[in-house]
């Protein structure tokens, strides 16, 4: 499980079960345990600085390079 966070503030914005390895592009929504922020017109943007973390396509969230971190483990 993991959090990503905005880079920029460290503001969560969800939690996520990272399978295998390799970076964060793609965020499966049934993989997604919790949104600490809302989709808002298919965007999910830190509450704090507004910057766009990721936008949904359909059954899975892309997040967008440079704009996150993350702490936790990967499964
Ligand atoms: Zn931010």
């Amino acid at each position: 499980m993991i959090i990503i966070k905005c880079a920029k503030c460290k503001e969560k914005i969800i939690k996520y079960v990272k399978l295998g390895k390799g970076n964060v592009h793609r965020c499966y929504k049934n993989r997604i345990q919790k949104y600490y922020v809302q989709l808002n017109n298919k965007e999910l943007k830190c509450p704090i600085c507004g910057k766009l973390i990721g936008s949904d396509q359909g059954n899975y969230i892309k997040i967008n390079h440079h704009t996150f971190t993350y702490s936790g483990t990967i499964n």
